[in-house]
């Protein structure tokens, strides 16, 4: 049995998928015959223009012009007799292998490319590093995995995952995903619960210990993998996972129900999303509006930055389809552990505290920042768009943000293009900087989001995805309460909404607490909405005071975490 940390509810019983990316690594080798090497090259050559002639033309089928552009681009950088002659050069010049020829030229082109001032020929340059990857790894006899047709009763044994590895899943033939790297908080985990696949991540070196094709039994809210369960085990886990399905349907009997307490307290549940697409979930689940909409997946996993009506498009699309209801956009929060390679942007020494969220848009305003802000204030004329700020550590961050805001504001009136002039502009309080100064915000700003998987990493100076040092990493430790008690009292003083759409406003443990100190909206995964409803609605906020007052009164996680499980058994 394999120990990791639960990251999606619900029993997978399947066979493994075991996905290992296997590495590029170029070395400058010599090679004894130059001419050999260089028909080594061309075959590569052909067999890179027949995967993406097939790649063209496979796209073309399922989705648009734009990818299908993108490949034919990649099929005019590979027939291109300058490139092509300047690799088979260095092969015969210096007598080395493709594999290191191609990755000199490419990277000088892909230079030239990139220092252009202009977005055109910076796309060339992501195109030129594509076909180096896709060229060597015909050469090295690599070939990438295809996750979109794994076989039914599959389950994902994986290193971690990427937004485009998941998003190739089809989540009617995987039943789990087991992973080595990330927590309860790191973007694969909340991936896995967008889909409704059980998961079970962090689980230390277990590529190594499985084959593909075992058979696996996992836990995702145990946080347990098992190898070739015996049969006990197995019926075992046939059990629970009947349970967990029934207790499912069962909650479909909080459809329609209002969330509110026992003595009367109404309070917003709201889901979190990362795409379009997942409105439908959230509609489904009975979302009574959007919480958090983390829009750096709509920049992830492309050539190229999304386009200000592309962006529009997607915003509107999801503000009509909650027909008014709150939909809070959070602005992009790259860097971290959130990468996006077109960027260009260079590895931080120390990526949670470095360039990341607002800071890099205050930086890049006029490429970043203002297409987002201005797609965010049109689209807001279709329905209850907010706006949120990531990562804000100081008010004049905010004020930097706003006056951009009144600027496009500005702009959009003269061009008399509409937009709702009431929107609303709050923050994510999830640095230990903003929650200290809440009071300051409070006064300034439209509402609060409490980010705890963040505010859990700053208060208790513990990297969220370390399992090294998880045990660290809990919203239950005391430090971390008192700030969140104290985020919310200052909102309240202030009489301003105050949210939370971190991972800890769906934890059954945490409601409670949260219920008492005062918050008014909970934002979680679609999938958790039911059933946090149903816990919402069976407590009183005034029975709960003192169960509050008793869990602060305590000086350490482990004792508050206990009191809560006591309390909510
Ligand atoms: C948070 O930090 O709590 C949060 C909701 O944002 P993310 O997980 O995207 O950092
Ligand atoms: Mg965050």
């Amino acid at each position: 049995m394999h120990r990791g940390t639960s990251a999606s509810a619900g029993i997978g019983i399947g066979r493994a998928a075991v996905i290992k990316e296997e590495e590029l690594v170029i070395r400058q080798e010599k090679v004894s015959d130059s001419k050999d090497e260089v028909e080594r090259f061309r075959d590569a050559l052909n067999k890179t223009m027949a995967q993406t002639e097939a790649l063209a033309a496979d796209l073309a089928a399922k989705v648009g012009e734009k990818e299908v552009e993108i490949m034919q681009g990649h099929l005019m950088l590979l027939m291109d007799p300058m490139l092509t002659g300047e690799i088979e050069g260095v092969i015969t010049g210096e007598g080395v292998c493709g594999e290191y020829a191609i990755e000199t030229v490419c990277n000088n082109y892909a230079a030239v490319f990139a220092a252009m001032d202009n977005e055109m020929m910076q796309q060339r340059a992501t195109d030129m590093k594509d076909i180096k990857v896709r060229m060597q790894q015909i050469l090295q006899g690599i070939t990438p995995v295809d996750i979109a047709s794994l076989p039914a009763g599959s389950i994902i044994v994986a290193k971690d995952l990427t937004p485009s590895m998941t998003a190739g899943i089809n989540p009617a033939n995987v039943t789990g995903i087991v992973t080595e790297l990330g927590g309860k908080t790191s973007h694969s985990a909340i991936l896995a619960r967008a889909l409704e696949i059980p998961a079970v991540v962090a689980v230390s070196g277990i590529l190594d210990q499985i084959e593909d094709g075992v058979s696996l039994v996992l836990d995702g809210d145990e946080g347990i993998v098992i190898v070739n369960p015996n049969q006990e085990q197995s019926q075992e886990y046939e059990k629970k996972r009947e349970t967990f399905l029934k207790e499912k349907k069962e909650l479909e009997n909080y459809i329609g129900r209002p969330t509110v307490t026992k003595d009367g307290v109404c309070v917003e549940l709201v889901a979190n999303i990362g795409k379009p697409e997942d409105v439908e979930k959230v509609l489904q689940y009975d979302g009574e509006g959007v919480g958090l909409f983390r829009t750096e997946f709509l920049f992830m996993d492309r050539e190229s930055m999304p386009t200000e009506e592309e962006q529009f498009e997607a915003y509107k699309k999801v503000a009509q389809a909650l027909s008014g209801k709150p939909v809070i956009i959070r602005t992009l929060d790259i860097g971290g552990d959130k990468e996006i390679p077109y960027m260009g942007l260079k590895k931080d020494e120390n990526p949670f505290l470095g360039y990341r969220a607002i800071r890099l848009c205050l930086d890049r305003k006029e490429d970043i920042y203002r297409p987002q802000l201005r797609a965010l204030l049109r689209a807001s004329a279709f329905g209850g768009i907010k706006i949120m700020i990531p990562m804000v550590t100081c008010i004049d961050e905010y004020r930097e943000a706003r006056e951009l805001i009144e600027e496009i504001k500005k702009e959009l009136e003269e061009k008399k293009i509409p937009y709702n002039k009431e929107i609303q502009v709050g923050i994510m309080v999830e640095t230990a900087a903003a929650s200290l100064m809440a009071d300051v915000f409070a006064k300034e700003v439209d509402f609060f989001s409490i980010g705890t998987n963040d505010l859990t990493q700053y208060t208790m100076s513990v990297d969220r995805g370390n399992d090294k040092i998880s045990y660290l990493y809990s919203t239950f430790n005391p430090a971390v309460l008192r700030s969140i008690r104290h985020v919310i009292t200052c909102a309240r003083e202030a009489g301003i909404m105050v949210g939370m759409c971190g991972e800890a406003a769906s934890d059954p443990m945490m409601i409670p607490l949260l219920l008492a100190f005062g918050l008014n909206e909970f934002s979680m995964s679609a999938s958790a909405i039911l059933r946090a409803r149903k816990i919402i609605t069976e407590y009183s906020k005034a029975e709960l005071q003192a169960v509050a007052e008793r869990a602060m009164s305590f000086v350490t996680a482990r004792e508050v975490e206990d009191y809560m499980r006591e309390f909510i058994k």
